[in-house]
């Protein structure tokens, strides 16, 4: 099986995927493919922007990954056959500090325009990787977002604590810097409806007859697991986790109580 990884310059570099199960196990279970050996071995010739760059080449986002990334390489680390698995999220959190914290900026390539303009809807990680993917390969693209800063979920649910939200700024800006137009405050809906709803067709339809050549929905999961049990709706002081979540992102620190209970739902 193949499947393709888009390059710096915007050209597809096709990934045997069956060949890097057998040879390069914690690259195939990176989910953006990431050249894991690669750019370590770039950091242990102290070349740091070498491999920040070459990380950039398959995941924009190589800086939230060192904060957040469940790092699913390291279990399958060959290093781990012998002894311990190798570091990979540190030694690229390493990397990505270094470049944040010197401010140093990767200037955009060069690419050839084309004509045809592309929507996003949503500016989560889904949508901001796709958009830097649609640059990097020409396109014009535009990001409709419906909340007042980018970055969905890593945004308004992961606390500050975990990832530094400047951090998340650094990595958006070198997609800003490709030519990427991101729309804030832009809620794209049918009449009465969300897009997630059934009946999606209005508000793409508007979006195509704009001169978009196609529309990209990367809205993903809004809404937090109901347990549907009485009282879970409406009752003073229960409260959705995302709620929760997004109103201590946004800075409202109001304590609910002295006294809490916290219901979290295990899934397979
Ligand atoms: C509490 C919590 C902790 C997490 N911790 C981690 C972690 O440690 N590590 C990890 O790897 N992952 C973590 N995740 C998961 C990760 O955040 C998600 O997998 C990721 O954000 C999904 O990206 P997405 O772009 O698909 O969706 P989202 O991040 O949800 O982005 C969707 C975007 O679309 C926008 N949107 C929705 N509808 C519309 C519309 N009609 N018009 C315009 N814009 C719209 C939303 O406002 C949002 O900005 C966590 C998630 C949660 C909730």
């Amino acid at each position: 099986m193949s499947q393709s990884a888009v390059s710096e310059q915007g050209t597809r570099v096709s990934l045997d995927l069956d060949w890097l199960k057998e040879n390069i196990r914690c690259q195939h279970r990176c989910p953006a493919h990431m050249d894991i050996p690669g750019y370590i071995r770039l950091i242990s010739q102290g070349k740091y922007l070498e491999s920040y760059k070459l990380m950039l080449e398959t995941n924009p986002f190589p800086t939230v990954c060192g904060y957040v990334c469940p790092r699913p390489c390291e279990s399958k680390c060959k290093r781990g056959d012998f002894d311990k698995p190798v570091s990979i999220d540190n030694l690229k959190r390493f990397v990505t500090d270094y470049i944040y914290k010197n401010r140093i900026k990767i200037p955009a390539p060069k690419i050839e325009k084309r004509d045809e303009k592309v929507a996003i809807i949503g500016a989560g990680p889904a949508g901001l990787t796709a958009a830097n993917d649609l640059a990097g390969m020409g396109y014009q693209v535009t990001v409709f977002e419906k909340e007042s800063r980018v970055g969905g979920m890593m945004m308004w649910a992961i606390p500050s604590y975990r990832l530094p939200r400047d951090q998340i700024m650094f990595d958006v800006s070198n997609i800003e810097a490709r030519g990427v137009e991101i729309k804030l405050n832009t809620c794209i809906k049918a009449p009465d409806k969300t897009i997630s709803s059934e009946s999606p067709d209005n508000a793409i339809s508007g979006l195509l007859e704009e001169g978009y050549k196609a529309v990209f929905l990367a809205v993903g999961a809004q809404r937090g697991r109901k347990l549907e049990v009485p009282g879970e709706e409406g009752t003073e002081g229960v409260m959705d986790c995302l709620d929760f979540l997004k109103n201590v992102s946004a800075g409202d620190l109001k304590s609910p109580g002295k006294t809490v209970a916290v219901i979290a739902i295990l899934t397979n």
